[in-house]
């Protein structure tokens, strides 16, 4: 159970991580709030050429291994990327396309979600600012805009999740309701039983709560992972500020492996 009582606590200043040698390692990253600032919504995250530099320089120097690890639905990632990453895990691990762009992705049952769908839209109607988003096996509850909807929001969300056998994922200004099946740490150890990434040391940057899964799995396989933001406690090993700092580090090892 992670506890958020000693978010002060002097354990969780963590250290920066070292400069990673990109020709041993195996890199994964979230997108919202690790790779690209949050925004007001998730629309407003489009393609940024300083970002597709670093993607193209790191994919070049990892030899192809690299993945995005996010939330976001794969078609929502591939715009954000440009189609430029073919590794990506999406919906929190639920769908995943590999290296070879091979998609697996869970099963999602007939009517469980459509409920919630129906049910979360028209509470939405009543509450301005709320945004709902379909992800096919999983449904958003963005409250960003509205932070005051926050307790009824989760509140409907646990509900609706026992009525229907669902599982809440908790998130940065959102709640959401997603079919049973694969987080990220699971979608994590799945690409490194493939190529290219099978043998290397696996890192995991990321920021939120579904990304603990996967700084569990990256530190299970002898690697380590590293946690964007100041969201504490957390299983990572080291810490990075903000997202600009993310960048830096991640550019600081491009420029080292040249
Ligand atoms: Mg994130």
């Amino acid at each position: 159970m992670i506890s958020t009582a000693h978010r002060d606590a002097p354990g969780d200043v963590l250290p920066a991580p070292m400069i990673p040698q990109l020709d041993r390692t195996a890199l994964f990253a979230d997108l919202d709030g690790t790779l690209a600032p949050i925004e007001a919504t998730p629309q407003a995250v489009g393609p940024n050429a300083s970002r597709r530099r670093l993607i193209d320089a790191l994919t070049r120097a990892l030899s192809g291994r690299f993945a995005v690890v996010s939330g976001r639905s794969l078609a929502d990632i591939d715009r954000v990327f440009e189609n430029r990453v073919a590794a990506v895990a999406a919906v929190h691990g639920l769908v995943r396309r590999n290296a070879e762009r091979k998609l697996f992705a869970t099963a999602v049952g007939e009517g469980a979600l459509t409920a919630a769908l129906d049910t979360l839209r028209a509470f939405a109607a009543n509450h301005a600012g709320l945004l709902v988003e379909d992800k096919g096996s999983a449904i958003a509850l963005h409250y960003r805009q509205s932070p005051a909807s926050e307790p009824a929001s989760r509140t409907l969300a646990r509900h609706l999740a026992a009525d229907l056998a669902l599982e809440v994922q908790e998130g940065d200004m959102v709640v959401e309701l997603r079919v049973p099946g694969p987080d990220k740490g699971d979608a994590i150890n799945a690409f490194m039983a493939e190529s290219p990434f099978a043998g290397y040391v696996p890192v995991f940057l990321g920021d939120d709560f579904t990304d603990e899964s996967g700084f569990e799995a990256a530190q299970a396989l002898g690697g380590f992972g590293v946690i964007v933001g100041a969201r504490r406690p957390t299983l990572a090993k080291y810490a990075l500020a903000d997202v600009a700092a993310a960048r830096t580090w991640l550019q600081r090892a491009v420029d080292a492996a040249r």
